[in-house]
């Protein structure tokens, strides 16, 4: 079932009504606000106090009065507080997560509020170990800005370490290549046989083929 929503007229009822009471009891007067009664600043006795009171209560002249609205506003503020109030604060604030839908993003360091997603992704980060916005400082920054230039140059210590090592490993395959073809070039000359070559004689270089 759902509760009918106070009116600002039955606020205005219940305003009245409450006001009316707490002058009675701090000062047994009465003194109207409203101009349209009228009334002069009275004394009041107990029996003044409760007769107003039932004026004010409404059902002795038949018109709504503070009978039908009390429930309404009392009660409709209590299912407000309950489902729309954050209970962890004194003053009246949206729950966190109502907070979240009607505000955008409220930043807990400048107190910024970001109606657009894509702009509080740009003040906080996408991700929970980014640092907002307003609490990079120049110094972070420029350091930043530095470590992007050296990547851009491919002049980081990695790239460093890279670039050395690459430098090692030609050295090595060149080495290694040589020392391999010098072994190579001296197991041919002394085992020319065994490689299927044959060094010429001078005989038969001198008589060819006969
Ligand atoms: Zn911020």
């Amino acid at each position: 079932m759902k509760m009918a929503r106070a009116s600002k007229d039955d606020l205005d009822r219940m305003i009245a009504f409450m006001q009316f009471i707490e002058e009675f009891m701090d000062y047994g007067t009465h003194t109207p606000q409203n101009d349209e009664y009228e009334e002069e600043s009275i004394e009041l006795t107990d029996e003044g106090f409760a007769e107003r009171l039932r004026e004010l209560w409404g059902r002795r002249f038949g018109h709504h009065g503070v009978d039908i609205a009390w429930s309404r506003v009392v009660f409709g503020c209590g299912v407000l507080i309950d489902n729309v109030c954050d209970p962890n604060a004194d003053t009246l604030e949206w729950k966190p997560e109502l907070a979240a839908k009607i505000e955008g993003w409220r930043c807990f360091h400048c107190d910024q509020v970001f109606g657009d997603r894509d702009a509080a992704l740009v003040h906080f980060g996408g991700s929970e170990i980014q640092t907002p916005a307003c609490k990079i400082d120049a110094v972070a920054f420029r350091d930043l800005e530095r470590l992007a230039a050296s990547y851009v140059n491919e002049d980081t210590e990695l790239h460093k370490e890279v670039a050395a090592l690459r430098s090692r490993l030609a050295d090595a395959t060149r080495r290694a290549e040589e020392d391999g073809y010098a072994r190579g070039l001296a197991d041919a000359k002394k085992h020319p046989g065994e490689l299927g070559l044959c060094v010429a004689e001078p005989e038969q270089v001198k008589g060819g083929a006969s």
